[in-house]
């Protein structure tokens, strides 16, 4: 008996509580995007905060990119699947993103940044998550790695499945990056016609799916492109598992909730409305996204 592969099989999968088409918006100096995870879910997907994808071949929508800008209370994860982007932060940091690389950014306390295209033409598509983090963490200093796409853990299944552990952990396979308190699993999964992924997840944790090519379902529901499943937490379920009838890539995200109030102004987002004043004058006195200080 091969307990090694049993160990990842799902038993019973979660079913679809629910499936968001996202709100077409703009943001920074008019980039265009979808934004999947809206404010109105944070609650339901603690402890996400946002899910934006961008995709577009014409420049008009993304050339302008985001220029300097605050953030403070939370993490942004930015995956990259084509283009290239120029990341430049406060604390000294700056990156280039391209390719299928991975930026995670830990603001904590406060970084100002600028996010800027590095190309005049052809495709530039991606995702930006922003992950909570816990009160007692969101002073900390910030923190920030590029991961480069042959950098990021990856396996293939038997029956073909491609997958990328940007965070957490999938059959034994450890993601780039792991947080203890929210416990963020990150997937990229490329699932071949006729193929299925099964991945644990604690009943306890809030999960999605977001399906940026072709199709799949989920315990008899169809999930269309460019939609969020959402996955019912029901406690007999040990997982998720995804069924793909044509070639299809999705996200599948999942993380252990925070419980904790949350207090969002644009980019802060913090506890009380209090911490939310805080930032603002920190930022207006130039007292947010100080230069590291050197040891
Ligand atoms: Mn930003």
């Amino acid at each position: 008996m091969n307990t090694a592969i049993n160990k990842h099989t799902v038993d019973t999968s979660r079913t679809v509580e629910r499936l968001v088409a996202g709100q077409v918006t703009s943001d920074g100096a008019g980039v265009k995007l979808t934004r999947v995870l809206a404010q109105g879910l944070q609650q339901r997907l603690d402890p996400f905060l946002m899910l934006d994808a961008f995709g577009s071949d014409q420049p008009d929508d993304y050339i302008a990119g985001f220029p300097d800008h605050p953030h403070r209370g939370f993490e942004t994860v930015t995956y990259m699947i084509a283009g290239r982007m120029l990341h430049r932060d406060s604390a000294g940091h700056q990156g280039l993103l391209e390719n299928g690389g991975v930026q995670w950014m830990t603001a904590a306390k406060g970084v100002i940044h600028s996010e800027i295209p590095q190309q005049a033409e052809g495709v530039m598509e991606g995702f930006q998550l922003w992950l909570n983090l816990p009160k007692r963490e969101k002073m900390n200093a910030p923190w920030y790695r590029d991961f480069k796409n042959d950098d990021l853990p990856k396996f293939v299944t038997q029956q073909g499945v491609a997958v990328t552990v940007i965070a957490g952990e999938s059959h034994g396979v450890a993601g780039a990056v792991t947080r203890d308190t929210t416990a963020p699993n990150y997937l990229d999964v490329h699932l071949p016609g006729g193929s299925r992924f099964e991945q644990k997840l604690p009943a306890g944790h809030n999960a999605f799916v977001y399906v940026y090519r072709g199709e799949i379902s989920i315990a008899g529901k169809g999930v269309p492109i460019q939609r969020m499943a959402i996955l019912a937490n029901e406690v007999q379920a040990d997982g998720v598992v995804i069924e793909a009838s044509v070639d299809a890539k999705v996200l599948l995200i999942s993380g252990q909730p925070l419980k904790e109030p949350i207090v969002q102004y644009g980019p802060f987002v913090m506890n009380s409305q209090d911490e939310i004043y805080q930032a603002l004058s920190d930022f207006r006195d130039g007292r947010l996204g100080e230069p590291a200080q050197s040891a």
